[in-house]
C-alpha cells in the first residue's frame, strides 16, 4: 500500500493505522512511534517529566519502562509488586511519593491490571501524571475498558513478542488533546510540520514509516483471532497444571477481560524444570531479571515480592501461533516433573 502510494515515511497509511489503533481502544487519539519506548519517552515528555523529577516504576518490569525515564533526564524510583501477582503494590507506591515526584508509570505486565482506580486516586491527592505501559496488554481489559486507555497516557510495542507485531514499533493514547499534540510535535522535532518557520520546543525523530504502517494494519486485523488463541491456551494451562505440587500458574482475571500474553509459572527448581523440559525439546526461559540489579538504577534493596517472582519465573511455551496439541504436551511434561499434590 505505502509503496503504491509513493509515500513510504510516516503519511497516510500511519494515519490510518492510527485511527484504527484509536477506533479499537475507543480513545480519541494514538500516536504511531518507532517501539514501544519510544512511545513511553514522547508520553512522559509530553506530560512533563524533566530533569530533576521523580518517576515511580515497578521493580518487576522489562527493563524499557525505567530506561524510557532515564531517557527523558528524570530518576526512576523503584518499587516492589504485590506478592500475588507481578504488578505494583498500590500500599508500597504511596511510601515511594515525594516532593519531586512527576508521575507514576504503573505496568499491566502480562495483560494483568494494575489498580488504577487506586493509582488515580492517590495521583489526584498528590498532583501527579500518570502513564500507563500496557506494552504486554494490547486489548487486555479490566471492568470492561482496555487496559492503558485510562490515564493520561498509554503505551503499547508492537514488537515480536507482542500481540501485533511490526518488526519495531510502538504507539501511546490518550485522550487529552494537549497531550497528544505534544506527543506528535515530540516526533517530529518538536514541530507540528515540516515547514515550521521557527524552533519551538525540544524534539526528536520519533516518527514511523507507510511501510512498516501497512504491516500494521493487517496485524491489527489478526488481532480478534490471536485474543482467541491467547485465551485457549491459557485456559489449558489453567486446567492442566491445577494442583501440580511445585509448579503453580501465575493468576490471571480472564474473567475480567484480563488477557494473558504469556503463560508465566512459578517453580522453586526452576533450572531443573528448564533442563528436563529442554531433554524433552520443550523450551522454556527464566522470566528477565529485576530492575533493582542493575547498578546505573538507584534502590533501596527491599523488593521481597519482587525478587521471589524474578527467582522462581519462567515462561511456558505460549503465544498465538503455538498449536493446541503442543501445550498438551507442555503440561504432560510438566506434571512428570512436578507431580500433583495429594
Ligand atoms: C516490550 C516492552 C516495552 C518496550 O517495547 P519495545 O517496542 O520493545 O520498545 C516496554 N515495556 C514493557 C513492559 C514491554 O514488555
Amino acid at each position: 500500500m505505502a509503496v503504491r502510494n509513493e509515500h513510504i515515511s510516516a503519511g497516510p497509511v500511519t494515519e490510518a493505522l492510527e485511527a484504527e489503533i484509536a477506533r479499537a481502544l475507543d480513545v480519541p487519539y494514538a500516536v504511531v512511534t518507532t517501539s514501544g519506548s519510544a512511545a513511553l519517552f514522547l508520553a512522559l515528555q509530553a506530560v512533563g517529566v524533566r530533569r530533576g523529577d521523580e518517576v515511580i516504576v515497578p521493580d518487576r518490569t522489562w527493563i524499557a519502562t525505567a530506561h524510557a525515564v532515564l531517557l527523558a533526564g528524570a530518576k526512576v524510583v523503584l518499587a516492589d509488586v504485590r506478592s500475588d501477582i507481578p504488578t505494583l503494590d498500590v500500599e508500597r507506591l504511596k511510601e515511594k511519593i515525594t516532593p519531586r515526584t512527576k508521575a507514576i508509570l504503573p505496568v499491566h505486565l502480562n495483560g494483568r491490571a494494575v489498580e488504577m482506580d487506586k493509582v488515580h486516586a492517590l495521583a489526584a491527592e498528590h498532583g501527579l501524571r500518570v502513564v500507563e505501559d500496557a506494552c504486554q496488554a494490547l486489548f487486555s481489559r479490566d471492568s470492561g475498558c482496555c487496559l492503558g486507555t485510562q490515564s493520561d497516557a498509554g503505551c503499547f510495542s508492537m514488537s515480536v513478542t507482542k500481540l501485533i507485531s511490526t518488526g519495531q514499533g510502538g504507539f501511546a493514547v490518550t485522550k487529552d488533546k494537549a497531550v497528544y499534540e505534544q506527543m506528535t510535535a515530540l516526533r517530529n522535532h518538536g514541530v507540528a510540520d515540516y515547514f515550521a518557520d521557527r524552533w519551538n520546543q525540544f524534539g526528536f525523530n520519533l516518527k514511523f514509516t507507510d511501510l512498516l504502517a501497512s504491516f500494521g494494519l493487517v496485524q491489527l486485523a489478526k488481532a480478534a483471532e490471536r485474543v482467541a488463541v491467547l485465551q485457549a491456551i491459557y485456559e489449558k494451562y489453567r486446567n492442566g497444571l491445577v494442583g501440580l505440587r511445585s509448579v503453580k500458574l501465575l493468576p490471571s482475571r480472564v474473567a475480567a477481560g484480563e488477557l494473558p500474553l504469556y503463560a508465566e509459572v512459578l517453580c522453586t527448581e526452576r533450572e531443573r524444570l528448564v533442563e528436563f523440559l529442554a531433554a524433552r525439546d520443550i523450551q522454556t526461559r527464566p522470566v528477565p531479571p529485576n530492575l533493582d540489579i542493575s547498578d546505573y538504577i538507584e534502590n533501596d534493596g527491599n523488593y521481597p515480592n519482587s525478587r521471589r517472582f524474578a527467582e522462581q519465573g519462567m515462561y511456558l511455551p505460549c503465544g498465538p501461533g503455538q498449536p493446541l496439541e503442543n501445550i498438551d504436551r507442555v503440561i504432560e511434561a510438566v506434571a512428570q516433573f512436578a507431580p500433583r499434590e495429594v
